[in-house]
């Protein structure tokens, strides 16, 4: 879904845009801020993301409002510094589903109709002889199916969609899998503009030295997070951390390495292993 930009009453000159999520979830919040729907887990994330080396890296946060009897996360508009941005997100790491929803999902292994349907939509070709028989699939299958359309698997990141300076949305990435397919994209964000693109990776070599020294990072499954990046005309380009919709506290005691494979159990979210690839990719763009 292409979710068109919103204009809060005090700032009319400035276009919100959000490439992801429900549009409902999102409100104008006052001057330089926006308000998400409110989830426990993502507030858990923000208070525990203050003081830890990664702050500087995600959206200033001011704690939980409430609008019209709804709670919501207050938190930094980080498009209010640019003129005209251009926006992409990013969404990191080799899978985007949480090992419990895959649990879950198991446990009522009911055939669901809508989601063959959903599947028959994008290739006729992906439900075996026997899905096609019962015109069903599990969600499981589902949900594991769609990871491999993309380069969620392949590269431990996906691009999840991109806002234009002229104002165009495109969020039709979800077939976008191969490395030459993802650089073109990264090329054409960047408007092959190299100054941005070095930029970009400086930034992202920032990102990985704080992750790599984050109490934050060592002890939480980071799922369905991106990275938005977001430059415009003037030559600025910065990159931030968003989304701890889904990303999880591990148990006392246990740590993540974020670069060894997932295999169900360890709980590995390929988060370094995907933010290496992206660096390759800007990084083969910046010396042609
Ligand atoms: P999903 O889980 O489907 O990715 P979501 O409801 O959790 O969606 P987010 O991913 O947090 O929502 O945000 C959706 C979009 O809103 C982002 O892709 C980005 O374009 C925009 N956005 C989110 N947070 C900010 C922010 N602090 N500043 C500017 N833009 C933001
Ligand atoms: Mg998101
Ligand atoms: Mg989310």
């Amino acid at each position: 879904i292409v979710n068109w930009p919103f204009v809060s009453p005090q700032r009319r000159n400035l276009s919100w845009v959000q490439l992801a999520g429900h549009k409902g979830n999102f409100k104008a919040g006052e001057e330089g801020t926006i308000l998400k729907k409110f989830s426990e887990n993502e507030k858990l994330c923000f208070e525990r993301l203050q003081g830890d080396v990664l702050q500087d890296f995600v959206p200033g946060y001011h704690g939980v409002v409430e609008r019209d009897g709804d709670p919501f996360l207050h938190m930094t508009d980080l498009l209010v510094n640019f003129d005209r941005p251009s926006v992409m997100d990013c969404k990191m790491g080799v899978r985007t589903y949480l090992e419990e929803e895959l649990v879950r999902a198991r446990e009522r292994p009911k055939l669901r109709r809508d989601l063959f349907d959903k599947m028959l939509e994008v290739d006729s070709e992906a439900p075996s002889p026997q899905e096609h028989l019962q015109r069903a699939v599990t969600k499981p299958r589902y949900m594991q199916w769609r990871e491999t359309l993309s380069s969620t698997h392949t590269l431990g990141f996906r691009i999840e969609g991109i806002k234009k300076a002229d104002g165009t949305c495109h969020t039709d990435f979800k077939k976008t899998r191969s490395k030459e397919d993802v650089t073109q994209v990264f090329r054409d964000f960047a408007t092959n503009n190299t100054n941005i693109l070095i930029s970009y990776l400086r930034k992202l070599e920032e990102i990985q030295q704080a992750l790599k020294s984050s109490e934050f990072f060592k002890r939480h499954e980071v799922i369905g997070s991106s990275l938005l990046f977001i430059h415009d005309h003037t030559g600025q380009a910065d990159v931030w951390l968003i989304d701890f919709g889904k990303t999880t506290a591990l148990p006392e005691g246990q740590t993540l390495d974020h670069c060894i494979p997932w295999q169900e159990g360890n709980r590995e979210d390929g988060y370094m292993w995907g933010l290496d690839n992206l660096m390759r990719t800007l990084g083969s763009l910046t010396n042609k």
